[in-house]
């Protein structure tokens, strides 16, 4: 975690925002959208602080926000969820992640991803003094080989933990792999912790929450968040929901984190899960749209596409345009191009490097004017 100096080593996505903004690039880089979320969720909270919702709240969350959770879960997966002892609000799904990871594992236990992973990930099990084993996700479909799946579970994994939508690969996890990845829990005794931040951002795909499949729910851990699906990451309200004794384990944890978080953003939270939904189908198509703008412009620039059935980030291959090392190349890209992307190698463990060299990841929750500007620029590098 440590850069060699001692210091705290940047994340990949703080170093490449700044050169962004050094350079006036546009920043497809970190994943963050650039247009407000729906104006009934923003004032929703902005009415709650004039009402005084500005004080602690309680500890697993307020009321009608855990409510609002468990009627999502029932209305989009038919899941059955109480809302008093199977829910529990966190700062993000990034304070649910580290709290399921500090709360579930001990001292060189196994966590097994997915590789490439969420950087949050990496940092979090090395944290919690774990062992991080991975399976790889390949260019281009970036499915993981059943088998190697089965080889890499074992009764000193503790925690299988699944990002479906994936991030940076936009993969979507078919059915059959999901319920792999819950035989395999069952067989090996290990808990999955799922992260489905991006379970409304997919495109001619459905979004399986594993919580929903046969035998899965005892044993399964889900995280999400609002960042992503009502454009507001900056207010880090997320929730877990699970069996009672699971999510308790995450809230004995929380309590010593943040012990609670965003008391107005909570029910304004709530007011979006309760959206229309026509509201989840337009974001979706909305989103497919950008994605199709961006993967014109970095097709017609010469990269090869792996296209994403979910997340808001594209993995382009620049190997033909003479790219070896995509690290790099994307220092370089704000002076080469005016535009910022992240290399993959940033989200893989240094021994697998060689496979993803290449690789760059784009986001594409901007503004369409802006996704157009970036094709334009990008179509000078051919
Ligand atoms: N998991 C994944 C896969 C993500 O991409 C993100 C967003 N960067 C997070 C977790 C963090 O979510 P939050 O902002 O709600 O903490
Ligand atoms: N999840 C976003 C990404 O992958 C941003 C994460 C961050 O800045 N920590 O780009």
């Amino acid at each position: 975690l440590l850069s060699t100096d001692g210091s705290i080593a940047a994340t990949i996505f703080a170093e490449m925002s700044a050169l962004a903004t050094e350079t006036g690039a546009i920043n497809l880089g970190q994943g963050f959208p650039d247009e407000d979320g729906p104006a009934e969720v923003l004032e929703a909270a902005t009415e709650s602080i004039r009402n005084g919702a500005n004080q602690y709240p309680p500890g697993r969350g307020i009321a009608d926000l855990r409510l609002a959770i468990a009627q999502h879960q029932e209305r989009f997966y038919d899941l059955t969820v109480d809302p008093d002892t199977e829910v529990l609000v966190t700062a993000g799904a990034t304070e649910g992640l580290a709290a399921a990871i500090l709360a579930l594992v001990e001292a060189g236990d196994e966590v097994l991803t997915f590789e490439p992973f969420y950087d949050a990930y990496g940092g979090l099990i090395a944290l919690a003094g774990a062992e991080h084993r991975t399976v790889p996700l390949r260019w281009p479909d970036f499915q993981p080989d059943h088998d190697e799946l089965r080889r890499a579970v074992t009764d000193n994994t503790r925690i299988i933990l699944v990002n479906n939508p994936h991030n940076p690969t936009g993969a979507v996890f078919d059915r059959a792999t999901l319920e792999l990845i819950v035989e395999l829990a069952h067989r090996h005794d290990a808990i999955v912790v799922t992260d489905e931040v991006y379970e409304h951002l997919v495109y001619g795909a459905t979004h399986i929450p594993v919580a929903s499949l046969p035998g899965a729910w005892e044993r399964t851990l889900t995280l999400s968040s609002g960042g992503k699906t009502f454009n507001t990451t900056g207010w880090k309200i997320g929730w877990a929901t699970g069996p009672a004794a699971l999510v308790t384990a995450v809230t004995t944890v929380k309590q010593f984190l943040t012990y609670v978080n965003g008391a107005p953003f909570q029910p304004a939270m709530a007011t979006g899960l309760r959206l229309p939904d026509s509201f989840f189908v337009g974001a979706a198509a909305d989103l497919q749209a950008k994605r199709d703008i961006l993967a014109d412009g970095l097709r017609s620039a010469g990269f090869a596409l792996s296209l994403p059935h979910g997340s808001y980030f594209i993995v382009a291959d620049a190997s033909a345009l003479g790219v070896e090392d995509a690290a790099d190349f994307c220092r370089r890209l704000p002076s080469l191009a005016g535009v910022v992307g992240i290399p993959i190698t940033a989200f893989v463990h240094g021994d697998r490097h060689s496979e993803y060299r290449s690789l760059v990841r784009f986001a594409f929750c901007k503004k369409r004017a802006v996704l157009h500007e970036a094709a334009t620029r990008l179509a000078t590098l051919r």
